[in-house]
C-alpha cells in the first residue's frame, strides 16, 4: 500500500512539519500509521514553524491540539526578535522596503526553514548526547504535507528524497511527502477518517497560509481582508509607508477596497444566522 514509503526504522528520527492545515493533517495521520507499522512511533516529533500575528488565530493551538490527538511530543520553531518575540513577516518587510514573491520567498525560508533547521540541530545534539548516536552522522526523516496538485514546483519534487542544504557533518536528512499524489478530496476523506480539527477559515479560505500571503488567490485575499479588516489596513500602510505593492498585480489598497465594494464577501462567519 504505501509503496513510496520510505522504511522509517532506518531513521533516527522522525520530524513531522505540521502548518496545522488539511494537508499537515492528512500527512500526519499517514505518517503516524506508516511509523507505527514499521514499530518506530517513538521516534516521531512534531514541529510547527511559528509565524505569529502572520498566521490566523488559533493555529498554533490546533497544531499542537493535533499532536496531542496521537500523543506526540510538540515543539514551535520561530524566527525571534532578541526579547523573544516572535518576528512577523510584516515587520521584516517594513523593514526590508519589499514584499516578497514567488521568486524571493524569504519569507518561507527565513521564517520555516531556517528555524526548522535549529530545531533539526538540537534534535542532533540531544541525540549524541545521550549516545543513542555515535561515530556517524545521525539520520533524519524531514516529513511535510506537501502535494502535487499544489504547483508546478511541487509536482516536480520527488515524495522522498536527499536533502542535500539541510545535510551536514552531523546529520543526512531526507525529506518525506507522504501525501505528494493525494487529490483535495482524499485529503478531506483523510481527515474525517481520522477525526481531527480543522481551523475554522476554512469555512471560507481555499487554504490556510499566512492570512495576507502573497502567492494566495484574490478571492482568497478578498475573503480575510473582510475577516481581519484591521490587520489588512496595516499591511496597506506597510505598502504605503515602504511605497511598494504587495503584488504587482494586486495591491494591499486594492484588495481593501475590493472588500469595501463586497466581492467575494465571504458567507460562513460574517451572516451566521443563514448557515445551517
Ligand atoms: S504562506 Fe505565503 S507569505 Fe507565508 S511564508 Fe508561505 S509563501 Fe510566505
Amino acid at each position: 500500500m504505501h509503496h513510496t514509503s520510505p522504511d522509517l526504522s532506518h531513521f533516527d528520527h522522525l520530524l513531522f512539519n505540521t502548518s496545522g492545515g488539511k494537508d499537515s493533517s492528512a500527512a500526519l495521520a499517514e505518517a503516524v500509521e506508516t511509523a507505527e507499522a514499521a514499530g518506530v512511533r517513538d521516534r516521531l516529533t512534531v514541529v510547527h514553524a511559528d509565524l505569529g500575528e502572520s498566521e490566523w488565530p488559533g493555529t498554533v493551538q490546533l497544531a499542537a491540539a493535533h499532536a496531542a490527538h496521537y500523543e506526540l511530543p510538540f515543539t514551535t520553531a520561530a524566527r525571534r526578535h532578541p526579547n523573544g518575540a516572535v518576528e512577523t513577516i510584516l515587520e521584516r518587510v517594513a523593514a526590508r522596503g519589499r514584499w516578497p514573491d514567488a521568486k524571493r520567498r524569504w519569507c518561507t525560508s527565513d521564517h520555516k526553514r531556517g528555524p526548522i533547521r535549529k530545531e533539526m540541530t538540537r534534535i542532533v545534539t540531544n541525540l549524541r548526547e545521550s549516545g543513542k548516536v555515535l561515530r556517524r552522522p545521525v539520520r533524519l526523516l524531514n516529513i511535510m504535507g506537501l502535494r502535487a496538485e499544489e504547483s508546478a514546483a511541487r509536482a516536480r519534487r520527488a515524495p522522498f528524497a536527499f536533502d542535500a542544504t539541510a545535510s551536514n557533518g552531523r546529520r543526512e536528512v531526507y525529506n518525506w511527502h507522504p501525501i505528494h499524489s493525494w487529490s483535495t478530496a482524499r485529503v478531506w476523506r483523510r481527515i474525517e477518517q481520522a477525526d481531527l480539527e480543522v481551523h475554522p477559515a476554512y469555512a471560507d479560505m481555499s487554504r490556510l497560509s499566512c492570512r495576507f500571503c502573497v502567492l494566495a488567490r484574490r478571492k482568497d485575499l478578498i475573503a480575510a481582508a473582510h475577516l481581519n479588516p484591521e490587520y489588512a489596513a496595516r499591511h496597506a500602510e506597510v505598502e504605503s509607508d515602504i511605497g511598494h505593492r504587495f503584488r504587482l498585480d494586486l495591491s494591499m489598497e486594492e484588495i481593501i477596497t475590493a472588500t469595501e465594494r463586497g466581492d467575494d464577501r465571504p458567507q460562513g462567519v460574517l451572516f451566521p444566522c443563514i448557515q445551517p
